[in-house]
């Protein structure tokens, strides 16, 4: 068994702290990957039908021999598939690749507002989720507008959101909107996509602690109660970065680390102005 810590979804549910993100990686890679990850004792992976390498993470699902319970699997519906009847087929075939018949976590995977289907589309998450094919259901890239919007128009709130996060770009104030409403922080882009490694910052208190920056970067999101899903196709990389419960940064290196913060300090997409 796997020795991860859980944060509590507000279904009920747990979900793994620290995570595998398998973007970029492609499918005749990611079964390697995945593969590594679950023998490094990772129990959750995060993938999407946009990374085509749903099929190479169900191949190293199975091969692992892991009961299925022990696996949180997550997988998010593409713009293009926003909607009620393209949803439903985008999910199909999720679950198809994935060689699975449920998912622990669906997400829509940016709120796309020019489709204006956003809301169509959680509310189909939601159908799958009572007809027991999903556990838990949430977003990715949402603001407080649009987490407010599809609360206002079914009354339930997603369980996470998935956001660009890292000590360069914290998101205060869609962390405040999920604080208050109960939904679980999901990091992605957790080390910055490797850029935040090299900052001298985060490279002191790497030496301090006799750790590695990317370590040193986890333990941050930890500590803040967030959803970690690091990404590596190297198997030192990928043990490495599940090698984080055996120590903690202290307050000053917390706070080091919050001043981080940058105004221009967004990596990928802006949601509101992303074209796509
Ligand atoms: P990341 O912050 O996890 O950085 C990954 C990169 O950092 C790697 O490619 C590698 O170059 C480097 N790296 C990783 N571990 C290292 C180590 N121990 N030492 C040295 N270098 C190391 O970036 P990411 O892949 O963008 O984000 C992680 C995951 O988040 C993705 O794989 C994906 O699952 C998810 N994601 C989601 C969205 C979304 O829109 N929902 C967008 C981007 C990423």
């Amino acid at each position: 068994m796997s020795n991860v810590p859980t944060v509590r979804l507000n279904d009920g549910r747990a979900m793994p702290a620290l995570g595998f993100g398998v973007w970029r990686i492609p499918d005749s890679e990611a079964e390697a990957a995945t593969a590594s990850a679950l023998e490094a004792g990772y129990r959750s992976i995060d993938t999407a039908q946009l990374y085509d390498n749903e099929a190479g993470v169900g191949r190293a699902v199975a091969a692992s021999g892991l009961p299925r319970g022990d696996v949180f699997l997550t997988t998010k519906v593409w713009n293009t598939s926003q909607g009620r009847d393209a949803t439903r087929r985008a999910f199909d075939e999720s679950l198809k690749k994935l060689g699975t018949d449920y998912l622990d976590l669906y997400l829509i995977h940016w709120p796309s507002p020019k489709r204006g289907l956003y809301v169509e589309t959680w509310k189909t998450l939601l159908e799958l989720k009572k007809e027991g094919r999903i556990r838990s259901v949430g977003v990715s890239n949402f603001g407080p507008d649009e987490l407010a919007n599809v609360a206002r128009e079914t009354g339930e709130p997603p369980a996470v959101n998935q956001i660009e996060l890292h000590p360069r770009f914290q998101q205060r104030e869609t962390r405040a909107y999920h604080e208050a409403h109960g939904i679980v922080t999901e990091a992605w882009s957790p080390l910055g996509q490797g850029q935040l490694l090299r900052d001298p910052v985060v490279t002191a208190i790497a030496e301090k602690h006799g750790r590695s920056a990317a370590q040193v970067l986890l333990r941050w999101h930890l500590r803040h109660g967030f959803v970690v899903i690091p990404k590596s196709a190297t198997p030192s990389r990928i043990r490495e970065n599940f090698d984080v419960f055996g120590f903690d940064i202290d307050d000053d290196d917390a706070r080091a680390l919050d001043a981080l913060d940058s105004a221009d300090g967004r990596i990928g997409p802006n949601p509101y102005t992303a074209t796509f």
